[in-house]
This record gives C-alpha cells, structure tokens and sequence, in this order.
C-alpha cells in the first residue's frame, strides 16, 4: 500500500511546513507548481498533499476513512493524473487531448466530498495546445478543485501558467539524505555511500542503475584517468572498443568522468570534502596532483563538456568517441 505520511519524505522540510500549514487552515491555492530536478521527490510530496487534501481531516491524511483506503489503493475516483503519454517513437508529450479529458472528468460531481485533486505531472512536455487549455482551466476552475504542476523548472512552462500557481521550489537532497534512503531501502552501506554521492541529490538517480554497475563504471573512469597523462594509441583503440556504441552508457561514463576531473580540481584547492562526488576515492584522487595541474584539468573538463553536448546529436557515436579521446590526449 501507499505510504500517505509527510515522515516518509525525505528533506524538503520548509516547503512540507507550509503545505501542512495551508492545509489545516485550509489556505491551500488552488494551483500549485513544485519545480525541482527530477528523483528529489516532488511526486511523494504531491501525492501526499492529495491524500490530505482529499481525506480532508487536517494536515495529514488519517489512513483510516473510505478516501484514504481508495487512495492507497490507487483508486480514489476524485484524484487524476495527467502526465505525458508517448505516441510511437515520438518523445513522450501531454496533448491537449490529455487535457481535454481531463477536463471533462472534473467537469461532473466528485464521488466523495472532498472535491478534487488532479496532478499535472512533467508538465514541461505540454504542448502549447495543452498549455492554453489548461491556462483556462487554471483561470476559471469549476468546483473545488486542487491543481498540482510538477516541472523540471519553471522557466520551462508558459509565465501565464506559473503566474496561475503557487510555485514551491524543491531543491536536491545533501548526499547524507540520499545515503540514509538508500540504507533503508536496504542497500549494502559501501553501495549506498558511493550511490548516494553521485546522486547529484536526486533519489531518482541513485535508483537508475544497480550499485554493482555504479561501482564498475567508476572504477573504470578512474582507471582512465590515471592512463590520462600517458595515454597511447594502442590504449585509445581498447578504451573506445571497451566504451562501445550505446550512446547512454557513454554520456553516463562522460558524466563520471567529468564528475572525476571536477573533484580532482576540487581536492586541488582544498575545498571542503562534501562537495566531492566520488568521495570513496578521495585519498586516491589527491596522489595524483602532480600530473594533474588547474590549467590542464579545466583543459580537460571543457572538452568533455564540449562532447557531451556533440554526442547527444551525434550520428557516428564510434568517430565521435575516438575524436574525444585523441583530444584529450593531446591537452598539454
Ligand atoms: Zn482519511
């Protein structure tokens, strides 16, 4: 069953204050926006006020009455969500079909009495059709209903619409939080560490692959990174077979790596330990100074950077690859 508790959420303490806060005094807007990376928790949170909401008890959903029990069991008749659907191969979108149905379902009388709660969820893919069409809606709503944007950031939606809503910002999460999910959801403690911290804060993120390929993957960026000042032809030739043709795994390795070069950087100028990604590695990451000046580090984070940005247009993945490592050989 659903977890309809505000204790299960992890951070974002300041914003979960004022939601409870509106909800007892019943001051909740009737459109709301929470914006943040995605994996942070912005979805838990908008589930959570709509389980409130809907229970209409107070700040927090009883867990007990007929609402609850429906939405635990993901079938409250009062509670929608819109979020974008893909046609084919098409990049997943919301259409104004999406929200013209919507529409229509909060057009008639809810079941229960609590009114009605609808998410918007990822509502940067709304086309301008869909946008308008919910701008109206937004603008004159009928009955009681309670509108829940999630976006990556605000600059993404239309200003009409922000303008509509109550924005509520959702930050990352410190990597202590992420840790702390993670070895309660179970995961080995050195797994959880190394996952946690290169989260980049997002729980989302930390569950997108298996500790095992996390580790494997670091411990390959680093063994790169060491070759960096010595590296031969014969070395480019494996590292780019070893890389392969599967575009994702070779922007998540840049991501690393760019991460890796970053710390280096970091440890370089005595910055305090917390903003270190692959803090596992810390004292391994500090030997290798010498080789690894300012000057030829933001060298090689800008060339990384620079490729990351190519590949994700790039047609031949394979010349794509080879050119990077060549150039980041040749940085003086
Ligand atoms: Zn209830």
């Amino acid at each position: 069953m659903m977890d309809i508790t505000w204790q299960k959420i992890l951070g974002h303490e300041e914003n979960i204050r004022e939601l409870r806060r509106g909800l007892k005094r019943g001051t909740l807007p009737h459109g709301l926006l929470f914006d943040g990376a995605s994996g942070v928790g912005k979805r838990k949170t908008a589930m959570t006020l709509a389980a409130a909401l809907l229970c209409g008890k107070g700040d927090e959903a009883c867990g007990r009455c007929p609402s609850c029990l429906a939405f635990q069991k993901e079938s409250h008749p009062d509670f929608l969500t819109v979020k974008p659907e893909a046609k084919g191969k098409a990049t997943p979108i919301i259409r104004i079909e999406d929200i013209r149905g919507m529409q229509s379902q909060i057009a008639t009388f809810p079941v229960m009495e609590q009114g009605r709660v609808v998410i918007i969820d990822d509502a940067q893919t709304m086309n301008a059709a869909a946008a308008n069409s919910l701008l109206k809606t937004l603008e004159e709503p009928v009955g009681k209903v309670t509108f829940i944007l999630l976006a990556d950031s605000r600059a993404s939606l239309l200003e009409t619409i922000v303008s509509r809503c109550n924005p509520m910002r959702f930050g990352i999460l410190t990597a202590e939080q992420v840790e702390k999910f993670l070895l309660e959801q179970g995961k080995p403690p050195e797994e959880a560490q190394i996952l946690a911290n290169l989260s980049g804060g997002s729980i989302g993120e930390a569950l997108s692959r298996p500790g095992e390929e996390v580790i494997k993957l670091q411990g390959d960026v680093f063994s790169y990174v060491k070759s960096l000042r010595r590296f031969s032809a014969k070395e480019l030739w494996q590292r780019s077979q070893a890389l392969g043709d599967k575009k994702e795994y070779i922007l998540t390795w840049l991501t690393y790596l760019y991460m890796m070069l970053r710390d280096i950087l970091i440890l370089q100028v005595g910055k305090s330990e917390e903003l270190i990604f692959h803090r596992n590695l810390t004292a391994q990451l500090q030997g290798l100074d010498a080789d690894f000046p300012p000057a030829r580090l933001f060298a090689w984070l800008k060339l990384v950077e620079e490729h990351h940005r190519r590949l994700g247009s790039n047609l031949n993945l394979r010349l794509a690859v080879e050119n990077f490592l060549v150039r980041m050989g040749e940085v003086k």
